[in-house]
């Protein structure tokens, strides 16, 4: 009789599953996909997944070892959720063992048992307080409890509550047999919960939407919804789930990693009452994974989410919403290197649900995908709420005196827009003094030691740190090449806007929000209550600033610097700028006051700034799609990169031409093979890098010639002394 084999994925970089023997004492033909198992593995022990159940195996009996133990008693996930992601893993070409243990919570991957769901939240019943708590007078700290409960809106967190009581076990308990309190989980909406708040009334193009695809629930489609920068595209998902969730359907929103904020889930959580669970990496791991369970047992009816939620197991998805499509944290750019937007197209075709990608400046993937009819595409004109959209305006700073990189126009309106009792935003994408810090005598830079870039001055630490591999000195003296004792800061970055900016206009607070002040849990939620509340007039930032904040009291926005979009390294730099331009004028009057933005340039002639700024988002669009296609670039081709590092660059370079070699005999004429070529920055953090372009008309060669290149990476002469990795769709080409 042949022996039960059993095949498993493991987080290892190897292709391909490993196959072991059943564990004794354990029924094998019980045994399901989707269990995990604790395995030998090496000198130690692993966690995996079993994704099938075989009758023999291509490994000799006498080399295959035992599973140790059976870990779950029910699949953690479904047999169409292991296809899922066994599909994605051969889309990307990634080893499956480790995408499919990234569908799972951190604790679960290391082999950890399920965390049981536990009460988070304590709630007094309905019955009337003040009777409560004369009925308590003779329990002074039950009575202290209810009293404090009652100034908290009749609920609390758990957490929050032994803070305050460092007994409220043994109150609770009591108060619990009287049945004066409750314990509640988080996601189910409190017993004394507000009345459900209806919606707005959609005004015809947000309801066109609503109806266009609720009329499709329960098979695949897919929708672009592009809506300008306030058009009511969240109040359009909001009635969408409420209906598939009216239909008995679960939703899935994903969101960018830096909008999923309180506000965005209150409003949520508010309107649809329903168990909703959070997958955000800025939870803990422990909460990460009661929410998965969540979401993976079907009864989170919906799940908000960040890129690595479209792994997470639904079993009743009825419904994908992907709120800014084109946001580049879709996108993993290590390991797993998959785009979560792409990906949420695949599970709703799998699914057989609806798919609807919002954005108020839709990818140009996506534009030609909608131009092509493969989706749907529905318009949003007007900003909701009847606010006029902001005008744009170049400011030409050639020749211009400025102070710290402000012209004297855009000080000119910071001034009237601060003494009109409005808020005013200023945007620059570096962090930091100034990017370079230089001596004039001689010409020295603050180069990196490890990489091909310059050290950044940070004036408040007195430091040079390198934003590519964070390495840091204390800022010398005197120059270090020439000894002359003045060194000259170059540029400007955020610190240097704020000083400035504090000097000339003291009377008017100011925030500044980029990574090195929000760095700190809750600091970036605080700085932005700031500003909502209309405490500072000056914001200051970097992107952080960009995406889906709504502060109506900001009436001006300016871009110090837009010219790095227009001359970057990557063919999609100038698609990124303009995204970026109508994310952060979107910011400018979203309340009752206009709202201007103004663009500091040294290029006000150039050719995609112009129709950008004059013709808008759509008609830029249009023109880069057609630069694109005359050069055959995606969208109008499929990419995959092969990335190497080495300790020398040659190393690097002889492993990838080894591989361009193999990728010639295996590409027919349909391919381009471009490289080896070092990397925009050939050394990073020490190391040195190179890659390999593959490029073709259509998706299908590609793949094909990948699924014959990549197992033959492993065993290129060249494999072990660099690291490789492959990026299929790469959205950076360094
Ligand atoms: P977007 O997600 O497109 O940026 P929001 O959904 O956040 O836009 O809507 C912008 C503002 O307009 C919000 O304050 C929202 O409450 C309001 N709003 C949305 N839809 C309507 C509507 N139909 N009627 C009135 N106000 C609306
Ligand atoms: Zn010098
Ligand atoms: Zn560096």
């Amino acid at each position: 009789m042949p022996e039960t084999i059993l095949r498993l994925a493991l987080p290892a970089p190897v292709w391909g599953l490993f196959d072991y023997l059943p564990p004794r004492n354990v029924d094998a033909q019980a045994l399901r996909p989707g269990q995990r198992l604790m395995v030998p593995f090496g000198r130690g022990r692993r966690c995996g997944l079993l994704v099938e159940v075989a009758g023999g195996s291509g490994v000799p009996r006498g080399r295959l070892k035992r599973v140790e133990k059976l870990l779950d008693e029910k699949p953690l996930l479904d047999a169409a959720h292991l296809e899922f992601l066994r599909w994605a893993a051969g889309y990307y070409h990634h080893p499956p063992g480790e995408v499919l243990m990234s569908a799972l919570p951190v604790r679960l991957r290391k082999g950890r048992p399920l965390l049981r769901r536990a009460p988070n939240r304590v709630c007094l019943s309905e019955e009337g307080a003040g009777q409560l708590l004369e009925g308590l007078s003779r329990a002074p700290r039950q009575q202290e409890l209810v009293r404090w409960l009652l100034d908290a809106g009749g609920c609390s967190g758990l957490e929050a509550l032994r803070a305050r009581f460092p007994t409220a076990p043994a109150i609770l308990r009591a108060l619990r047999e009287k049945g004066i309190v409750t314990l509640v989980h988080e996601w189910e909406p409190p017993p004394t919960g507000k009345p459900l708040q209806p919606g707005y009334a959609l005004n015809e193009e947000q309801q066109a939407v609503v109806e266009s695809v609720s009329a499709e629930l329960g098979r695949y489609g897919a929708w672009l919804l592009e809506g300008v920068t306030g058009s009511g595209k969240t109040e359009v998902y909001l009635q969408l789930a409420q209906r598939a969730i009216a239909q008995g359907r679960n939703v899935l929103l994903l969101v960018p990693e830096i909008s999923l904020t309180p506000q965005l889930v209150a409003r949520f959580r508010e309107r649809l009452q329903v168990p909703t669970a959070l997958l955000h990496s800025a939870r803990s791991e422990g909460e990460r994974e009661q929410d998965w369970q969540l979401a993976a047992s079907g009864r989170a009816r919906l799940v908000i989410g960040t890129r690595s939620a479209v792994l997470a197991p639904m079993p009743e998805l009825g419904l994908v919403l992907v709120d800014e499509e084109h946001d580049p944290s879709y996108k993993q750019q290590e390991g797993f290197r998959y785009s979560a937007r792409d990906l949420a197209l695949v599970r709703a075709h799998r699914a057989g649900c609806p798919v609807l990608l919002g954005s108020a400046t839709p990818s140009l993937e996506t534009l030609k995908n909608a131009a092509e009819g493969r989706y749907r595409w529905m318009k949003l004109r007007r900003r909701a709420g009847g606010a006029v959209p902001p005008a744009m305006h170049l400011v030409d700073v050639r020749n211009q005196r400025q102070e710290g990189g402000l012209s004297a126009p855009l000080l000119a309106m910071l001034e009237e827009t601060l003494s009109g009792g409005q808020q005013a935003m200023i945007f620059l994408n570096r962090r930091g003094y100034a990017p370079v810090l230089t001596c004039y005598a001689c010409g020295w830079l603050s180069d990196c030691p490890r990489c091909d870039a310059r050290q950044t001055y940070h004036c408040r630490w007195h430091k040079l740190i390198c934003h590519h591999c964070g390495s840091e000195r204390p800022v010398p003296k005197a120059c270090p090449a020439c000894g002359a004792e003045e060194l000259h800061p170059l540029g400007q970055g955020t610190e240097q806007l704020e000083q400035v900016l504090e000097q000339r206009f003291p009377r008017y607070p100011l925030v500044r929000i980029d990574r090195d002040t929000t760095s700190r849990k809750g600091s970036l939620q605080r700085l932005l209550e700031e500003v909502r509340q209309g405490r500072a007039g000056l914001l200051v930032g970097t992107q952080m600033l960009a995406k889906g904040h709504h502060f109506p009291g900001v009436s001006l926005v300016a871009m110090v610097d837009v010219d790095g979009g227009l001359f970057g390294a990557d063919f999609r730099a100038a698609e990124r700028m303009a995204q970026l331009i109508v994310q952060v004028a979107g910011r400018a009057g979203r309340g009752e006051h206009p709202g201007r933005v103004l663009l500091q340039t040294r290029f006000p002639d150039h050719p995609l700034l112009q129709t950008l700024v004059r013709e808008g988002y759509p008609a830029f669009a249009a023109q880069a799609l057609a630069e694109r296609k005359a050069a055959e670039l995606p969208p109008y081709s499929h990419q995959a990169l092969l990335r190497a590092s080495a300790t020398r660059l040659e190393t690097a370079e002889e492993f990838l031409q080894q591989a361009a070699e193999v990728a010639a005999t295996l590409a027919g004429s349909h391919i381009a093979v471009w490289g080896p070529v070092p990397a925009p920055m050939p050394r990073r953090a020490g190391k040195f890098r190179a890659q390999l372009l593959l490029q073709a008309a259509e998706r299908k060669p590609l793949q094909q010639l990948l699924d014959g290149l990549v197992p033959r990476l492993q065993k290129l002469p060249d494999a072990t002394r660099v690291r490789w990795s492959l990026d299929v769709d790469p959205a950076d080409l360094y």
